[in-house]
């Protein structure tokens, strides 16, 4: 698959938030936990990790989810769309839902985290998985290093 080439934009469904991001993801993945799948209405939840300060997020923004297990949702309050996850102690980058993205096209998962909890039929194109989380930072960052290999 070919990695994405900045710059990218993206829009909630209405376009009052507008996102963007000016280097290439440090890394695509599907979660297929039980909260994503509720969250996103589907089979995982698609998400593409961006630099903090390399990306944007403009616009009138609300917390959703609210139920979930020790995470923090945000959405459009004008038309709820899903916008991102921001992750605690991680406050330098930014988790985007890769379907908010104008292209989301190249966008393809590297990897499909917590696949031990993945519906049975739920396949994708990752070439690596996780069946929870990586174990720490380290991994994190590994999984980082062989996504900007790619
Ligand atoms: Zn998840
Ligand atoms: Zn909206």
């Amino acid at each position: 698959m070919a990695r994405p080439r900045p710059p990218f934009e993206g829009s909630c469904l209405r376009g009052a938030v507008r996102v963007g991001a000016t280097v290439a993801p440090l890394l695509t993945f599907a979660c297929h936990c039980r909260d994503c799948r509720k969250l996103s209405a589907s089979a995982s939840a698609l998400t593409a990790v961006f630099p903090g300060d390399s990306s944007s997020c403009i616009g009138d923004l609300t917390e959703g989810g609210l139920f979930s297990s020790g995470r923090r949702h945000v959405f459009c309050r004008s038309c709820l769309n899903f916008i991102c996850s921001p992750i605690a102690g991680a406050d330098q980058r930014i988790n985007l839902r890769t379907s908010i993205l104008n292209d989301a096209a190249p966008f393809g998962p590297f990897v499909a985290l917590r696949t031990g909890e993945k519906l049975p039929w739920a396949h994708g194109p990752a070439g690596h998985s996780f069946s929870q989380y990586p174990a720490g930072p380290d991994d994190l960052q590994a999984l980082m290093n062989r996504c900007a290999d790619q």
